[in-house]
C-alpha cells in the first residue's frame, strides 16, 4: 500500500524570482483592473510577453480576493493564475479574509483547470502593505488547509524574494508545524 505525501512534503520554501520557476501555474500578484504593474507583476509580465496582458484586457479585471487565469506566454507555465490580494488598510477591511481568499481561490483555479503544481509570491507584502509576518502565517495556514482536503495539489512552491521574506515564512511555517 502506498500512503500519500504529507502535507509538509507538499509545500515548499524557496528564495527566488518566480519567473524562473517550472509549474503549471505561477501567481501574480495583480491589481483589480489586471493592467499590469510593478513588483512581481512586472516581472511576470516582463518574462511572460505581451500575451498575457491581451488576455487580461480581454478579462476586464478581477474583484480583490479573487483571481482569474490566462495562458503562461514564455514562462514555463501553462497558465499565469492572477490573484489580486487586499491592500493594507489597518486591518479593519477584511484584509486577512481577502488574503486567505485570495491564495484559496488561485488553488481552486488550479483544480478546476486540471493542474496539479503551482508557484505563489508572497501577496500583498510589496506595495500593497501587508505586515509581512501576518501575510505569512496567513498565506501558509491557507495553502494547508487546502492540501488536507485536496489531494489533487502536489507541489506548492512559494517563491520568495529577498531574505527578508524568505525568513519570515520560514518562521511561519515552524510555528504551523508546532
Ligand atoms: P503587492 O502589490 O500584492 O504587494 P508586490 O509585487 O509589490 O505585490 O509584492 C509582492 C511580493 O512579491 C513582495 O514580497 C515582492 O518583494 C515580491 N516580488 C517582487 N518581484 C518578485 C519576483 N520576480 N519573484 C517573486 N517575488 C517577487
Amino acid at each position: 500500500m502506498t500512503t500519500p505525501p504529507r502535507i509538509h512534503d507538499r509545500i515548499e520554501l524557496l528564495q527566488g524570482d518566480i519567473t524562473q520557476i517550472k509549474a503549471d501555474a505561477l501567481v501574480t500578484a495583480a491589481n483589480a483592473g489586471l493592467r499590469g504593474g510593478g513588483g512581481v507583476d512586472g516581472a511576470i509580465h516582463g518574462a511572460g510577453g505581451p500575451e498575457i496582458l491581451e488576455e487580461c484586457r480581454r478579462i476586464g479585471g478581477c474583484p480583490t480576493g479573487k483571481a482569474v487565469a490566462t495562458t503562461g506566454g514564455k514562462l514555463a507555465a501553462r497558465w499565469v493564475i492572477h490573484a489580486v490580494g487586499p491592500i493594507w488598510r489597518g486591518g479593519g477591511q477584511e484584509e486577512a479574509a481577502l488574503l486567505a481568499s485570495a491564495y484559496r481561490e488561485s488553488l481552486n483555479l488550479l483544480v478546476s483547470l486540471g493542474g496539479s503544481s503551482i508557484a505563489f509570491p508572497s501577496i500583498s507584502t510589496g506595495v500593497y502593505g501587508y505586515p509581512l509576518e501576518e501575510a505569512s502565517v496567513i498565506a501558509l495556514d491557507t495553502i494547508l488547509r487546502f492540501l488536507r482536503r485536496e489531494p489533487r495539489v502536489t507541489h506548492v512552491k512559494m517563491v520568495l524574494f529577498g531574505e527578508r521574506t524568505f525568513h519570515a515564512y520560514q518562521r511561519a511555517l515552524k510555528s504551523l508545524s508546532e
